[in-house]
């Protein structure tokens, strides 16, 4: 007799799904029972999540159990200068956390507060929120708004930014969800009627209000890489509730909207073009000044922490090329060293790079650039000769362009 699709008396079943073998594939046999593949792989899913859930807790606790003072000066090791900026971020990152903390905790939530990085070009808000990320090791994503669009139009959804966020914690959806998203030159979508320039782009406002359905709570559908090919693929869920928000931009003219709301005799032409903002002005920016500058009233709402960035000075430049602990000029040294070089540079040269540096305007961003190619045949004739080697920099050989001298060592 045939027994198809009957189940053979004495066949071994999985003791947790019970399905037979026949049915379940193979089993594998412990002391007193059988585990089917399916099982098996439910109870380390299950597992999994157990201990993510405990890493998460303790990841917020050990963030939590960072003091302030401690935040600073991990900010101090590599950022130059923005006292008060590395002030208010440290004191904002241990209340965030905290909060998530004691929403954990309790029935009546404490809402988010986002942070607003505003200040000239090239002077550290990116490096911070960076740094920041990596101190407290959390999921770190940063995104360009400009390359966002409104829903249907060509370009990237905001739900992309939450993708890269996602993708950057390993698709541990719960680590992503306290992590930190950094939103790039968010005052290049101000809206075009009230700012001071005319250049705006006019579909500001609708990646706004775009943004601002990720930044409130909320549960977000990603569409897995690439975009969902198919309708039957799944969405990525992700609570945003405890994401923290940093949007940096550079806001060039906010301190003339905020001297004319204050009083105070505008500085005449010319601060626009120049990423030249007076620092004693932005630190008293309002809401409504960034309102005016054409940020939507409930964009604003919802960034309540005003991070005021100021400009670097020739002796601040100096510190950033050696100080911290990725100075540019360590870098070079470490890499030539590996060549048996040594470089030194004369005082007087490093204040001639921070000159030149000042001069383009762009912040510390020149610095690398300008290193680089006062270094360039110094890297190109090392390798060749062998044995140590010393190198002076001089502030006459750039001057001149002359190519530094290659001294061997005995
Ligand atoms: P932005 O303010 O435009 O976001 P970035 O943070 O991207 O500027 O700065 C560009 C680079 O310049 C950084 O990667 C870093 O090397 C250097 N830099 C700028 N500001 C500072 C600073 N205050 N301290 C140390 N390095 C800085």
């Amino acid at each position: 007799m045939k027994n198809k699709g009957k189940v053979k008396i004495d066949e071994l079943k999985c003791s947790f799904c019970g399905r037979p073998q026949s049915k379940a594939g193979e089993l594998i046999r412990g002391e007193s029972g059988y585990i089917c593949r399916d099982c098996a792989e439910a109870v380390f899913e299950l597992f999994s999540t157990i201990e993510r859930k405990k890493s998460n807790a303790v990841n917020v606790g050990t963030i939590v159990s960072k003091t302030p003072e401690e935040i600073k000066k991990e900010l101090d090791k590599y950022i130059i200068g923005q006292e008060y900026a590395k002030k208010v971020v440290s004191v904002a990152i241990y209340n965030h956390y905290k909060r998530i903390k004691y929403n954990n905790e309790n029935d009546t939530p404490v809402k988010k507060s986002n942070l607003l990085f505003f200040g000239p070009t090239g002077v550290g808000k990116t490096l911070m929120a960076e740094t920041i990320a990596r101190f407290i090791d959390v999921p770190f994503a940063i995104a360009d708004a400009t390359s966002i669009t409104e829903a249907g139009y060509v370009g990237e959804d905001v739900e992309n930014i939450l993708l890269k966020l996602v993708e950057n914690a390993n698709y541990d959806i719960e680590r992503a969800e306290i992590g930190i998203v950094y939103v790039d030159e968010i005052d290049k979508i101000a809206k075009m009627s009230s700012g001071p320039s005319i250049t705006r782009d006019v579909s500001g406002e609708g990646v706004q209000q775009a943004l601002l359905k990720i930044v409130e709570s909320t549960i977000a559908n990603i569409p897995p890489k690439g975009g969902r090919k198919h309708p039957e693929q799944e969405y990525i869920k992700l609570k945003t509730d405890n994401i923290l928000f940093i949007f940096g931009g550079a806001f060039v003219g906010l301190d003339e909207i905020v001297r004319r709301r204050t009083g105070k005799k505008n500085l005449g032409f010319g601060h626009e073009i120049r990423n030249i903002m007076e620092f004693a002005d932005i630190k008293n920016a309002q809401p409504e000044d960034f309102i005016k500058y054409g940020l939507i009233p409930e964009f604003i709402g919802r960034i309540p922490i005003l991070v005021p960035f100021e400009n670097l000075d020739e002796e601040k430049i100096i510190r950033i090329m050696k100080e911290p602990k990725n100075a540019v000029l360590k870098e070079y040294q470490t890499i030539m060293s590996m060549d048996n070089l040594d470089i030194e540079w004369e005082d007087d040269a490093i204040e001639y790079i921070a000159h030149k540096v000042k001069e383009k305007n762009t912040g510390a961003r020149g610095i690398k650039s300008i290193v680089e190619s006062v270094l360039l045949d110094v890297m190109f004739r090392t390798p060749s000769i062998k044995g140590k080697k010393k190198c002076i920099i001089k502030k006459s050989d750039i001057e001149k362009g002359n190519s530094p001298k290659i001294i061997r060592m005995k």
